[in-house]
């Protein structure tokens, strides 16, 4: 089941990569895989998936430990200080980390595994109360500097999330406002490799825009009953 789902996905990801002029090889497509059990993680493996996504540390930690595969993991949710020590072991990467406390919990914990953290950070491009992210320009800019300082930090690139809406418009000026935000880091000298945006509903617009990684959960396992 899962095996004609991700082909289905695959054929949009060409499409649209075809539209925008992009090569498929450079969108990574995380599977996100959070509420769902072991099982289903095992076949979307056997299908040919690669990076997973989970956005619970507990359920982060616990899958990891159960699944012997040589998976990519992600976490994507909010993370909080006391969540930071389940995640550090097992995450390739961290994507919505927002604030200098975070990174520095990180850090610490990174160096206490010896290892060297890909971490993106979350811009809430579209200012919207309810979620997490950095607000301003001058916000994005002093964490990534910030985060260039730290030893045991490896800032990758930058995260959003559209807001939840069926106006394309709405959804695609977040998408480009994130890339304005990643040109212009790396024009002043920042290499960010990564643009993380676009979930089921809007993954084919968040490619149009320059997405290199797209988390992907509903239309890869089904909804969530949660
Ligand atoms: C749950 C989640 C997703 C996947 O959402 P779908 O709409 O099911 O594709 C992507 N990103 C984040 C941060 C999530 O929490």
């Amino acid at each position: 089941m899962i095996t004609e789902k991700f082909k289905i996905v695959n054929d949009n990801i060409e499409r649209a990569c075809k539209l925008a002029g992009r090569n498929p090889s450079d969108v990574k497509l995380i599977a996100v895989s959070k509420t769902k059990p072991a099982e289903m993680i095992f076949e979307a493996y056997e299908a040919g998936l690669i990076h997973f996504g989970e956005n619970k540390a507990q359920e982060l930690r616990d899958k990891a430990a159960k699944i012997d595969r040589n998976i990519v993991w992600h976490f994507i949710g909010h993370l909080q200080t006391n969540k930071v020590k389940y995640v550090v072991k097992d995450a390739e990467y961290i994507h919505a980390a927002d604030s200098k406390k975070i990174i520095d919990e990180i850090n610490k914990r990174a160096a206490k595994e010896e290892k060297s953290q890909k971490v993106l950070l979350e811009v809430n491009v579209s200012g919207e109360e309810t979620k997490y992210g950095l607000r301003t320009e001058d916000e994005i800019f002093e964490l990534t500097e910030y985060c260039l300082k730290q030893t045991n930090i490896d800032l990758q690139g930058l995260m959003t999330m559209a807001p939840f809406t069926d106006d394309e418009k709405i959804i695609r000026a977040a998408f480009s406002g994130l890339k304005q935000y990643f040109d212009k880091l790396n024009s002043n000298g920042f290499n960010l490799k990564e643009l993380s945006m676009g979930m089921s509903h809007d993954y084919e617009i968040a490619i149009e825009e320059g997405a290199t990684m797209i988390r992907l959960g509903t239309v890869l396992f089904g909804a969530r009953n949660r």
